[in-house]
């Protein structure tokens, strides 16, 4: 039977990466996925012939000094993408803001819409420190524990104090910049969400900057879904299982085993794109067990999500910007929050919109405890209330879709926990918030040798971007021929 050198479980974005990453490096990789698609939380899936993006539908990241670019670039694959002019359409109370991605025209929205704000300050402070930061990042990988940050402080002690100075301040101090505007408050507070899955008031000032800055930054449209970013960059792998589930990972003489629904494979190494809650159930080794239970003690406040997808009728949403974010002041109903995410596919994009519609992904926070033992016709009634509160909602901020929405329906923590596999339904990675991260936060390591981790439960944490970073930390750590050609990438 043939060792692969590497074994991937899971073929999402870090899944698929990490393995496109070592097919280039001409390592003998396997990749796994329990679904037909690529993509996890950022996957395109199809119901009824039309196409609705699962989760992830915002892609940043792209330009330097950010790693999805540099990782595109690396690999040399060009998805079909288009870059937005505005990031995201913002209405909360009476308010619609555009966040341009052009600077002078984002300043200039804001200071319409918040008298007497800093505007200036706060965007400048964000450009300029949000840039500090990823430079220091990129020299500070690989990050492996306390002695990277000695190692660290040692050869760069400014930036290291510069880094404990934003980790010691609180993401709260970007409300100093907006003078007590409720909706500004409202709006930062969601962005930061979003971002980061914890509020200004949870976060450090460092993860308020890269989570504030994402409006900043530009932000890309993928053509076809966001699988097909995903896809595009799997062309680089030559071997891939789809429709795979590895049901358990054993150590045996001195290799692994992967016991899989289509057979037993061996590795030498494994990757698990599975979350931290998740290898309890998954490897056969008591150590890595335990450390999962422990997971579950210290990692137990995490996010799940609601959302509803559906098709619009072109006609009616040609105005509207491609990603919108309602922010109300009441949330949701069964552990939702306040915020509604609204992506809708390009018009242009003749996979997403066809036949006269185009695809709607709509997605919010949710507590994933209130969706634990509920009985089926309870969970059958709390779906068409969800779906009907959400629609409400649109409705009243954007007239223009009533009778445009149809056949919509709605995912819950427990479709992530069953077409992901995700534990409870988690999603959004372990929050970087103050209380984890960094110095509490997973790192990409297991206690058995040759087992690691990628995805949104270790460092850095969640979307496209986190986990990029994530992937490219591990190899940095692991694989020597990487630290060679990633300095010239
Ligand atoms: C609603 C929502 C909206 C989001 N919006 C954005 C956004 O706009 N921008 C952004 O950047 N991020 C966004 N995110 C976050 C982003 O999608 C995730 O952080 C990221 O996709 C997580 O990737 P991952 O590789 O960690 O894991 P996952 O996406 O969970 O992928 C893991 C994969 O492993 C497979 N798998 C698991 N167990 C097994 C097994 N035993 N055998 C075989 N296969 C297995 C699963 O099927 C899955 O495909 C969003 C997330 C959600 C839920």
């Amino acid at each position: 039977m043939e060792i692969f050198d590497y074994a991937v479980v899971g073929g999402g974005v870090g899944g698929v990466l990490a393995s496109a990453l070592l097919s280039k490096l001409g390592r003998a990789v396997i990749l796994f996925e329990s679904l037909s698609y690529l993509g996890g939380c950022a996957g395109t899936f199809k119901k009824d012939g039309f196409n609705y993006n699962a989760g992830a539908t915002t892609i940043t990241g792209l330009e330097e000094p950010m790693p999805l670019g540099k990782i595109l670039s690396f690999l040399e694959v060009s998805p079909p993408l288009k870059e937005h002019s505005i990031s995201m359409q913002v209405l909360v109370k009476d308010k619609k803001i555009n966040l341009w991605s052009d600077s002078e025209r984002l300043l200039q929205e804001l200071d319409n819409n918040f008298k007497g704000v800093a505007n200036y300050k706060l965007l400048s402070e964000l450009k300029i420190s949000s840039n500090k930061l990823w430079q220091t990042l990129w020299k500070f990988l690989p990050f492996s524990g306390y002695t990277s940050i000695l190692r660290f402080f040692l050869r760069h002690p400014r930036e290291t104090i510069q880094q404990v100075l934003w980790y010691a301040k609180s993401g709260l101090a970007f409300k100093s910049y907006i003078n007590g505007h409720q909706d500004y408050r409202q709006l930062l507070d969601y962005i930061s969400l979003i971002t980061s899955q914890g509020f200004l008031n949870e976060v450090s000032y460092g993860v308020a900057l890269l989570g504030l800055s994402y409006p900043i930054n530009k932000t890309y449209y993928s053509f076809g879904g966001v699988s097909n970013l995903i896809e595009s960059i799997a062309k680089v792998i030559p071997t891939i299982y789809r429709k795979t589930t590895v049901f358990k990972v054993i150590k045996a003489d001195g290799h692994f085993l992967l016991e899989t629904s289509k057979g037993q494979f061996r590795a030498k190494r494994v990757i698990l794109n599975t979350t931290i809650w998740n290898l309890e159930d998954l490897v056969e080794i008591e150590s890595v067990k335990e450390f999962s239970r422990q997971a579950k003690r210290v990692y137990s406040k995490a996010w799940s999500a609601i959302t509803l997808y559906a098709k619009v009728r072109k006609e009616y949403a040609k105005d509207l910007s491609s990603h919108i974010l309602i922010l109300e002041e009441e949330p949701l109903s069964f552990g939702g929050t306040n915020e509604l995410f609204l992506s809708f596919s390009l018009p242009e994009d003749s996979i997403m919109s066809s036949e006269g519609y185009l695809s709607l992904t709509v997605s919010t926070h949710a507590r994933p405890e209130l969706w634990e033992n509920v009985k089926k016709e309870e969970y059958s009634m709390r779906k068409e209330l969800i779906k009907e509160e959400i629609l409400g909602r649109i409705y009243k901020k954007l007239p223009a879709l009533k009778g445009a929405i149809h056949d919509a329906f709605v995912g819950t923590p427990k479709t992530f926990e069953k077409y992901t596999k995700r534990y409870k339904g988690l999603v959004g990675g372990i929050p970087m918030v103050r209380k984890y991260f960094p110095f509490r936060y997973p790192l990409p390591f297991t206690p058995v040798d040759g087992l690691f981790l990628v995805g949104d439960t270790v460092f850095p944490g969640q979307g496209l971007l986190g986990v990029s970073v994530g992937v490219i930390n591990l190899l940095l750590a692991i694989e020597k021929d990487f630290r060679k050609c990633w300095s010239y990438a």
